[in-house]
């Protein structure tokens, strides 16, 4: 294949001191921006990157990029795309002051959306023009969840359809231990359902990377959720877990024992816990949307960063409780809620991303020998995560290929 060029690019934002920190305490210097810069790149893969004056004499087809800002692609590493109908009604419900179990009575909460998805023949497409959407701002790998069917037909159809997405990179992980699905008497009886019947299906028809479990009073516990991990590692598969989001459940510890990719929510994350978080491998998955939906406090992503944690920020996009695939809302949020600086939240859904995910040795940031992912700005770096709504994503290239162009709002 051969050799493209990339020139005609104001400033590049590769984010290579930010992964060579691996994500860590990020400083606007982390940015690692090069102006007047220029890429080349061979079998989708960088193999050269710098300024266009050093650049040396290559053959290739040559692009330009219209002197706009280039900044590598975003990833989203928490969502909950495979569902079928929505949760407007309930929302409605909420806003009139109806508790859970009055939804739940009325047929609402998230037994809803597993029927809904179980009787969807319409999954594929819902989940393509989902992933389109993240797509055009700039992701080009995308995290899909299952956990909408609760059943094995249901559960393995959602991660095959997964599979058949196109457009971005997908990240398929089974979050069979979501919730009890109505057939089952108790959440234990379920959950070793979960263990021996349908685990074992995942793993032995490759349908997912990684499982996930919602460690949470009345769901899973964190006893559970380590014996899902040792059982998912023994099937050669990862793990990430939704721990600490409306009770403190001792998730983050029954992760970091483990060693997994990501804990995820971390609201009621404990000192002592920030600290163990701070000093591992395990990414911290902050999503601020859903604790906005539902009007909670936000996470301490103060805290987590100024300890050293690793942080990346997801929309959580659910039909529940983040019914939005808007990054810039995302953006908006960990900037005025959770005080992040503008650099910190661009590590976030670059190099914080791509490890809670574990492709941080192939994506996240603009370097040799990395997947030539990016996205092409119309405007500044400092017109992202500004302005919600206003995305200014204008072209966005995965393996060095255009996979978006996006039309100029305004
Ligand atoms: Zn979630």
């Amino acid at each position: 294949m051969a050799k493209t060029v990339f020139l005609n690019i104001d400033e590049l934002v590769t984010m290579k001191a930010a992964s060579g920190k691996a994500g860590r305490r990020i400083v606007e210097q982390d940015l690692s921006i090069i102006s007047d810069g220029a890429v080349v790149a061979e079998n989708g893969k960088i193999t050269w990157i710098g300024a266009r004056k050093d650049l040396p004499s290559v053959s290739g087809d040559e692009v330009s990029l219209g002197g706009q800002t280039v900044l590598p692609a975003f990833l989203e590493c928490h969502t909950h795309l495979a569902f079928a109908g929505d949760r407007s009604e309930e929302f409605e419900w909420r806003m009139r002051g109806m508790s859970y179990q009055e939804i739940a009575t009325k047929g609402g909460g998230i037994v809803s959306t597993v029927k809904a998805t179980r009787e969807s023949s319409e999954l594929l497409p819902l989940m393509q023009k989902r992933a389109d959407r993240f797509v055009e701002q700039g992701i080009t790998t995308l995290e899909i969840k299952s956990g909408y069917g609760l059943n094995e037909e249901t559960e393995l159809k959602s991660l095959r359809l997964a599979g058949q997405v196109v457009g971005p990179r997908i990240v398929r992980t089974f979050l069979g231990a979501h919730s009890k699905p109505p057939e089952f008497s108790s959440i234990n009886e379920y959950f070793e359902y979960v263990l021996a019947v349908l685990l074992p299906k995942v793993a032995k028809e490759k349908l997912a990377e990684r499982v996930d479990i919602f460690i949470e009073k009345g769901f899973f516990s964190a006893e559970q959720g380590s014996r899902l991990f040792a059982a998912a590692k023994s099937l050669g598969l990862r793990a990430t877990a939704h721990v600490e989001q409306l009770s403190h459940s001792g998730g983050t510890s029954a992760g970091l024992a483990s060693a997994i990719d990501s804990v995820d929510h971390l609201v009621e994350i404990s000192d002592e816990e920030i600290e163990k978080l701070a000093s591992s491998t395990t990414t911290a998955v902050l999503l601020p949307a859903s604790d906005f939906y539902l009007r909670m406090k936000y996470p301490r992503a103060r805290a987590m960063i100024d300890a050293g944690a690793i942080v990346a920020l997801s929309t959580d996009y659910n039909p529940g409780t983040s019914p939005t695939q808007d990054l810039s809302f995302i953006g908006v949020l960990a900037r005025l809620e959770m005080k992040m600086t503008l650099p910190e939240v661009l590590a976030a859904w670059t190099v914080g991303a791509s490890t809670a995910l574990g492709k941080q040795s192939v994506l996240g940031s603009l370097e040799t020998g990395k997947s030539c992912d990016f996205s092409v700005l119309d405007g500044h770096v400092r017109e992202l995560f500004y302005s919600v709504g206003h995305h200014p994503v204008s072209s966005v290239w995965k393996d060095g290929i255009k996979i978006k162009t996006n039309q100029k709002k305004f």
